[in-house]
């Protein structure tokens, strides 16, 4: 798996030795290695980044990795990013699992709507991203036309790497995204 996301400890700074070589100055020393610095909105991207409730929505045979990334060979949980939520007012990661015709697409579209904000939305598979094997009348050519997709993650299916490749993607955006505080 690679390497490069930013570990949370990385988005904290001024705790322990550095704190104390940086600002001793300014600091009592007994606040030395129990004061931490950072700023709010890093703070808030990384608690929602670690605290996804996903709304499943699974139409086909994509669903079978899908399954297989939340079981425990994979454990999507240690990722905080696992917790299904079945009413999309709980829920703040859309996951789009397979085809979608156009008579299930209001349904889809609906489901976005009644998710609170922040919200994202994951495309899993070639379905999903863009109708895959079915270039036909009845199949929506790619969930983007009609929500806005954050993450897409390829495949047909998608090989359970790419589905934590996938989610460790859409936290590192989360992460660095501008975050709104209501
Ligand atoms: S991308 Fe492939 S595996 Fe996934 S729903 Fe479509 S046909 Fe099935």
């Amino acid at each position: 798996m690679s390497n490069n996301y930013p570990h949370p400890s990385d988005l904290i700074t001024g705790s322990g030795k550095q704190f104390q070589n940086e600002h001793s100055a300014d600091f009592s020393p007994a606040l030395t290695g129990s004061v931490m610095t950072t700023k709010f909105d890093k703070l808030l991207g990384w608690a929602r980044k670690y605290s996804l409730f996903q709304y499943p929505f699974v139409t086909a045979c994509c669903g079978m990795e899908y399954m297989s990334v939340a079981c425990s060979h994979y454990d999507l949980d240690r990722f905080g990013a696992a917790f299904p939520r079945f009413s999309p007012r709980q829920a703040d990661v859309l996951w789009v699992v397979g085809t979608v015709s156009h008579k299930l697409a209001p349904l889809m579209k609906t489901i976005y709507d009644q998710m609170a904000d922040p919200k994202w939305v994951v495309s899993f598979g070639a379905c999903a991203s863009c109708g895959g094997p079915y270039d036909n009348y009845a199949t929506v050519q790619g969930i983007d036309t009609i929500i806005p997709v954050d993450i897409y993650i390829a495949g047909c299916p998608p090989r359970p790497e790419a589905v934590l490749d996938g989610v460790l993607k859409l936290q590192h955006m989360i992460q660095n995204s501008k975050h709104v505080w209501k």
